[in-house]
């Protein structure tokens, strides 16, 4: 018997090769008539060409750093606000995708950025509708209503429908240029996300579906893209992937790889995608099951000792870390484990298992 559920996503998508030139139309669509585009600076000159090209791009924004920070997004919504933007074009990663979503939701807010990051207050009802275009194939964000947010270093991930974007445009040409470093630490983050909801307790059929074909065509296009930037099939079907995975998680959130990933970036400096593939071949270990077995088959790997190889003949591949040095500080193991996300694990999350799987790393 097929288990009830509920499934929203309002997103509008486009996806494919190309699809970028669509996005005058979804901002007239849209009826919007001055938008402020945030990327990048690799991304500088294809902005400006934009704002060359149609006066409904008022302005560029350059400011959200990786890991985004308040003070960075408060300098945005001020702009928006002097220019009287009426939507946000968000061209770049996952840090720049949520850094916009926060600021997009924040035009009509009263007060400061601080009071909604702290949560003391709802997000206002009224914003202006966020266009989100991923340069990578990794994040998913484009389709979810999270935003990850810093002040110093102190993160909050906030989770609100104001985050939810008015359309995503995943066209996979943005990811031709990624050096192999950067695609393999979003292309990880991808199988990150759609194996947390294949494990996930939220999952739905609709969320195994999304995350099982995700975790599919990573194993089927990762290390091509590695080999061969350019190859247009590979690189389209990773942002498929990642896509799917962004939909999956959506609903279902990530789990224990993510808890874990959030003081790992922190204490050993590690961007969140690298952060991920250090324990995620341990928890395919630790959450292995036959639905695991199964889509690792399908997969090509053989079987998910298979995928775990896989995940690490990647990491080895684009040199990211596969191990911790020294002995990690107590709050390693305490942060992860108390971390909302560890209980949407199937095996339960205890510093007993966290110390092992460190230890596992040394
Ligand atoms: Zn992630």
């Amino acid at each position: 018997m097929i288990p009830t559920f509920e499934a929203v996503n309002p997103v509008k998508i486009i996806f494919g090769s190309g699809t970028f030139a669509r996005l005058d139309s979804v901002l007239s669509e849209a009826a919007v008539r001055s938008t402020v585009i945030v990327t990048l600076p690799y991304f500088l000159s294809q902005a400006e060409e934009l704002l060359k090209k149609n006066k409904i791009y008022s302005g560029i924004f350059c400011g959200i750093r990786e890991n985004p920070q308040l003070a960075d997004t408060e300098k945005l919504i001020d702009q928006i606000r002097k220019s009287d933007a009426g939507a946000v074009v968000a061209i770049g990663g996952g840090s720049v995708i949520d850094g916009a979503k926060f600021a997009a939701a924040l035009k009509f807010a009263d007060g400061g950025a601080e009071d909604y990051f702290l949560r003391k207050k709802p997000f206002p009802a009224r914003r202006i509708p966020l266009i989100a275009v991923p340069t990578t194939a990794g994040t998913g964000s484009e389709v979810t209503q999270v935003s990850v947010i810093n002040r110093g270093k102190e993160k909050v991930t906030l989770n609100d429908p104001a985050f939810r974007p008015y359309a995503a445009i995943v066209d996979s040409l943005f990811t031709h240029s990624l050096p192999p470093k950067i695609t393999a630490i979003t292309g990880l983050d991808a199988l990150a996300h759609a194996l947390e909801s294949v494990w996930s307790k939220n999952r739905t059929p609709l969320t195994d579906l999304y995350a099982a074909e995700s975790a599919r065509l990573i194993a089927r296009h990762l290390e091509t893209v590695l080999n061969r930037p350019n190859d247009a099939d590979a690189r389209d079907g990773m942002s498929y992937a990642s896509l799917l995975a962004g939909l999956a998680f959506a609903v279902t959130k990530t789990a224990a790889v993510h808890a874990c990933s959030y003081p790992l970036a922190e204490l050993y400096g590690l961007p969140h995608g690298e952060a991920c593939a250090l324990t995620l071949s341990g928890f395919i270990k630790i959450n292995n099951d036959d639905r695991l077995e199964k889509i690792s088959r399908e997969a090509g790997l053989g079987s998910s000792a298979g995928l775990a190889e896989f995940v690490e003949k990647i990491k080895h591949k684009a040199g990211l870390t596969t191990s911790l040095s020294g002995a990690f500080p107590p709050s390693l193991i305490t942060d992860a484990e108390k971390h909302p996300l560890s209980a949407n694990n199937p095996v339960p999350v205890t510093a007993e298992l966290l110390i092992e799987l460190f230890n596992s790393l040394k």
